[in-house]
């Protein structure tokens, strides 16, 4: 991606599973022509090449729990150093812990993190109906971006599948370690005053427009 990196832009998405943060991060990476990284696509994208790290982690991703956070920690700061994202980045899903926003504000602290918030419940309700391009990464949902009537990626037309961790157990521990581990992260970020918090239950179009009032 050849992308140019505004100073400063440093923003990063927290929510549950399912509250839309990977949809509006890529929103916002195309608007504002920021790279956007996701960690879990970073993960799962190693597990499928059999990398030393993708074995490493594949048995927490598959259970749905935080894995192994020193060694994520290195990969994703490598990520955004090697790949020059250090004066802009959107990031999803990191940091997750204390130790990872700890690490990443003493790297490239973020400038603005966005919350999208979302009950227990619609995480349930979306995650049984999502389904992820193989190809393009896009996110598809029965009723707010469904598939193409083939069942292919509406936007590139590759195979669409279920993620192996969006089975209910997998959610319910997903779930437990949001309220475990990003909470702190939450709570720390709003200490600082970095913290934005939006209605994940809003219609994407209103939840972007919102985001973009807060981060231009
Ligand atoms: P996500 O795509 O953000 O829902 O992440 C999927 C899975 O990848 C999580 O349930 C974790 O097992 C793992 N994961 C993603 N990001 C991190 C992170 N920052 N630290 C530890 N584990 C992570």
């Amino acid at each position: 991606m050849n992308m140019r990196s505004p100073q400063s832009i440093r923003i990063v998405f927290l929510g549950k599973p399912g509250s839309g943060k990977g949809t509006q991060a890529a929103l916002l990476s195309e608007r504002l022509m920021v790279p956007h990284l996701s960690s879990g696509a970073i993960l799962r994208e190693e597990i499928r090449e059999r990398t030393p790290f993708g074995r490493k982690v594949e048995e927490y991703v598959l259970r749905g729990e935080i894995g192994p956070e020193e060694l994520i920690t290195t990969v994703i700061l490598r990520y955004i150093e090697r790949r020059r994202y250090t004066d802009g980045y959107i990031l999803d899903g990191f940091p997750r812990t204390m130790y990872q926003a700890r690490e990443l504000d003493v790297r490239y602290p973020p400038g603005r993190c966005i919350l999208l918030s979302v009950h227990d419940e619609t995480v349930l309700e979306r995650l049984a109906s999502r389904l992820t391009c193989r190809e393009c990464g896009e996110i598809h949902h029965e009723i707010d971006n469904p598939p193409r009537p083939d069942g292919a990626c509406d936007r590139c037309g590759g195979v669409l599948e279920a993620r192996a961790d969006d089975d209910r157990e997998a959610i319910r521990t997903r779930l437990t370690v949001f309220g475990a581990d990003v909470e702190p992260v939450i709570r720390y970020y709003r200490r600082r005053r970095r913290l934005v918090e939006i209605d994940g239950a809003l219609k994407p179009d209103e939840i972007h427009a919102r985001i973009m009032h807060f981060v231009t």
